[in-house]
This record gives C-alpha cells, structure tokens and sequence, in this order.
C-alpha cells in the first residue's frame, strides 16, 4: 500500500464523501481520484516517467493535492518546494534535485522565465493557472504547458505502475541539523506509514475535518494535515495562508474537527480579540509541532478555548512524526509525549549509548518513518544514520513513563561560564508573564563567561521595562541562566512554516555590530 493506491481505495469506498474544501468549493473523493490519474497520465502523455524528479512549487491548493498524488501515481518523486524562494535557492534545489518537470503557479512564469537557460535539464515547466495571474495579464513560454491542458488531456482510467516500498516518494529539502540544503528522501512507505501511524495514534478518521494551514511543501502539514486524513476518508479544509479571522471562520462555517498548526500560530489565535471560543466549538483536538509549545501558552490557549491542545515532535527526516501526547493516557504538557506506534525512540550520550532516566542527551529515532538517505550526500546520510538510529540533532529526556522533553537543539545550547543553559527553558519562562506575546532567546559572546543570555522579546505592554523583566527571570531561574540582556522588538522573525527564526535574530545582532 502506498499513498495513491490507498487513496484510490478510498474513492472507491467513500466515492461521495468529501475529499477537500477549498474557498467554498468541494471535491469528492470519486472526483479527486479521477484527477489524479488524468493528471498522472497527462503527464506520462507529455514523456514524464516513473523514477522522474518533478518539483511542486506551489502554495496551499487542489494544484498541490492533485499535483503531488498525480506524481506519485505516475511513480515520479516529487519534491516540494516552498514558491516564495528567491531565484537562487529554488535553482539550487532544482539543479541539485536533478529535476526534470517543475510545477509552479502562474505568477512565477517571470521566474522561470528568467532561468530557462540557466537549467537546461527542467524540460518542462507546468503553469497553474490563478485568478491573480489572469489579472496581471502573465502568459506562458513555448516551453511551459498548462496544468489545466494535462489534465484535460489525461485518461480516466489511468492505474499507474507498479510501486516498490523503497522506492523515493518525496525528496524534502531541509537545512537539517548544519550546513546546506539537503534532500531527505522519503519513500513510500516511510509516508504512507507515517499517515496511517499518526491517524490511530490520534484517531483520524471519516468525521474528521481538519484544518490545512501549515505550509503543505513542509513535511508537518504534508503527512498530519493531508495525508493522514486522505488516508482515512476525512476531510481537508484547504486554506492557502493564515490568518486567525479566517481561522475562526472556517472552524466555524466548516464543522472543523482538528486544528494542526506550530506554537506561533496559537499564539496568534489566542492573542487574536475578535477569536469567539464558540467558533471552535465542533473542534475535537488542536495538534502542535514544529518548534516547542510554551506551556503557559497551551493551558491559556487549552482555558480559552476548551479544546485538548496535543504536542507532539517531527523531523523531515522522519516523514516526520516520532512521539506524540497520547489522547486515551494522560497528556504532559511541555512534553512531546510518548514514541507513536511502531517508531522508537530514545536518548543517547556522544557514545550512543541509552542514557539514565531524566539525563540529557541527543533524541534518536528508528522506525518505518526513518529516510533512506540525502539525496547524492552519503556523507551526510552516514552521519545522520548510524546503527539504523536517526540522530535527530536535538537534546531531549524521558521521563520514567516514556514520555519524552525536548530540552532544545543541540547547536542552540548556550554556554554561560561553563553551565549549559537551553534557550527553551529561559523562553518558557518569558512566555509565563502575562506580559509577553513571544520570546527568543540566543547566545551572545561575553568577555568574561563566554557566552551570556539574550533575550527578545515582544511585548503588549509598552511600559514593560528591560529592569522588571529581567527580575521576573531572576525569581524563577537559577543565576548563570537569567538573561543579561532584554531586547524588546514589534515582531520576531520566523520561517514560512511560523517558526522563530534564533539564527536570524543572531545574524541581525552580528551585522549590526558590524
Ligand atoms: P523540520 O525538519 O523542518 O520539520 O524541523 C524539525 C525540527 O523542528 C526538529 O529537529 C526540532 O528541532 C524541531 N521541532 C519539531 N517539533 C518540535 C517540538 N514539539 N518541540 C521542539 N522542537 C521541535
């Protein structure tokens, strides 16, 4: 079994239950997987074979679902990529990922119109065609076809080849632990595994409706938000970017059963005045990832809005999800929970070895979730596996029931006078005052401890002052972990996925001091 052919299954139980909602518009799973074989067969009509590269440059949409099944069905690899790339990092991932088709919507033509000479091996070019590019007037080159004239073109009927387990699904660019971008290889199994492991852990099923606002090119939404409940015959209420009045609309004028987002997004709907409880109503479960919940943040968000809020913990390189908090035993929060079926986990020292109950070490990971390897990088990939365990590059503990702590990334650890202080915990602290909206804390150099705790912080009290802020951590952390300095900014940098970005408040500090 593998993602189109259970997909196909489903159609074929549920020909009539909806697939997605997208902008008000339905697709059922009969018509879904009827346009994923004429996309597949379209594709093969244009000279796209199994085992070809094809590149998914696009945002939330059907373009996404139908693109990325009808790839896989055809037996190509798809790798995703996120479309508000500059020019030089997509023609990396391009030229890297030896792509051979690339699917972008209409408003990156002047893009690829620009690099057509300069990737000489993409021979083909698929435009999606969107109400804003019919508005600017944007007309394809001879070399790019429309998305909408290969479907046309396809056969219904279309089955596609034969499709082996370990055969590369999904090649996911992630910038991983260090270095450049590099292409973890996910296979079939390791996501249609992950689906279906992370559906009965959370108990995904044909009721669900789930929100779909994570990016789908990031490997969070793409297994927990759309092949988890594709999986199951539930539905995926598309929404091409966030916002929280849209959010409150949607749950409500769509029944949505789960919300799946990173902690900046609750943030946002917490902190957001309009936010009427009563429009979460029908939620059953809000899902959280990506980066660590501040636990003040859950049980305010968990008051708010009374709905069960789950942590649980992913990497790309893990298709991605490894533990999660469990819905039928107790859920801990500031934990990511307990190892999801089938995948183990466990907390080693720099030998490997298993280390104590509560000690610190690095998370590592085993399980049919885990990549085959980066792409054309055995280095990297021996690196990355060793002894058939994922060294995730993060500190964690467990606790004596299982439950799993993410301490913080190994790299981001601070140094103050020879103490280790994690940036999570001076964060976690930060986010408890009812002040504070959000909070990010880095390393700084210091003439006499080395390193010393900064912190930024936004806050919705104008009058907050460094001084209190920095008395507050005194109180409730030890000496060498209370931050030396407070820097109080309109917004914290963060990644499309909604992540805070440490590296680019690092990189600010460093160029400003320049
Ligand atoms: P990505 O490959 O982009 O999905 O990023 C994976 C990384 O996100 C992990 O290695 C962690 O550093 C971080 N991450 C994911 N989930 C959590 C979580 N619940 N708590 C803390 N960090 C997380």
């Amino acid at each position: 079994m593998n993602l189109s052919s259970r997909l196909a299954e489903v159609a074929q139980q549920l020909p009539d239950k909806e697939a997605y909602v997208y902008e008000g518009e339905r697709c059922t799973y009969g018509e879904l997987n009827a346009a994923i074989s004429k996309f597949a067969s379209g594709l093969r009509n244009i000279g796209i074979q199994k085992g070809d590269h094809i590149a998914l440059i696009v945002g939330n949409s059907p373009h996404f679902v139908i693109g990325l099944y009808g790839a896989l069905r055809l037996g190509a690899t798809v790798i995703p990529i996120n479309p508000i790339y500059t020019p030089d990092e997509i023609s990396y991932i391009l030229t890297n990922g030896d792509v051979k088709a690339a699917i972008a919507f209409d408003l990156l033509v002047p893009l690829f119109a620009k690099m057509e000479a300069r990737l000489p091996q993409v021979e083909h070019v698929i435009i999606c065609e969107t109400p804003q590019g019919k508005e600017q007037g944007i007309s394809l080159t001879k070399k790019m076809k429309s998305f909408t004239d290969i479907l046309l073109s396809g056969d219904v009927q279309y089955e596609g080849p034969t499709l082996a387990d370990d055969d590369t699904a999904v090649i996911l660019y992630t910038s991983g632990t260090t270095g450049k971008p590099k292409g973890a290889m996910l296979t079939h199994k390791n996501l249609y595994r992950n689906a279906q492991d992370i559906a009965n852990y959370l108990k995904i099923n044909e009721d669900d409706r789930v929100i779909a606002t994570l990016p789908m090119f990031h490997v969070f939404c793409l297994t927990v938000a759309l092949n988890a409940p594709l999986m199951n015959g539930g539905t995926v209420l598309i929404v091409p970017k966030f916002s929280p009045a849209k959010i409150f609309k949607l749950a409500r004028e769509q029944k949505a059963t789960i919300f799946a987002g990173v902690p900046t997004m609750y943030n946002f709907l917490y902190q957001y005045e309009e936010g009427n409880p009563d429009d979460f109503r029908t939620l059953r479960l809000c899902i959280s990832g990506g980066a660590s919940m501040p636990v003040a943040l859950l049980k305010n968000f968990e008051k708010k809005f009374r709905v069960i809020v789950s942590e649980g913990y992913g990497l790309s390189e893990a298709s991605p999800v490894t533990c999660f908090n469990p819905l039928d035993r107790p859920r801990k929060p500031g934990s990511i929970g307990t190892s999801i079926m089938n995948v183990e986990n466990k907390v080693v020292n720099e030998f490997g070895e298993e280390v104590a109950v509560g000690e610190v070490g690095e998370l590592v990971v085993r399980g049919p979730n885990v990549m085959k390897g980066y792409y054309k990088m055995p280095e990297e990939t021996a690196h990355a596996i060793r002894d058939g365990w994922l060294y995730t590059g993060d500190l964690a503990k467990m606790d004596e029931e299982g439950y799993f702590y993410i301490v913080d990334r190994k790299k981001d650890m601070i140094i103050v006078g020879g103490y280790n202080v994690y940036p999570r915990e001076v964060e976690e602290v930060l986010y408890s005052h009812p002040d504070v909206i959000e909070a990010a804390v880095i390393g700084v150099p210091d003439p006499n401890f080395g390193e010393a705790v900064k912190c930024f912080v936004v806050s919705k009290n104008p009058s907050l002052t460094e001084e209190e802020l920095i008395d507050y951590c005194r109180e409730r952390l030890a000496k060498y972990k209370v931050p030396s300095s407070i820097e109080f900014l309109e917004e914290l940098p963060k990644n499309t996925t909604g992540k805070i970005l440490r590296r680019a408040l690092k990189e600010k500090l460093t160029s400003s001091q320049a």
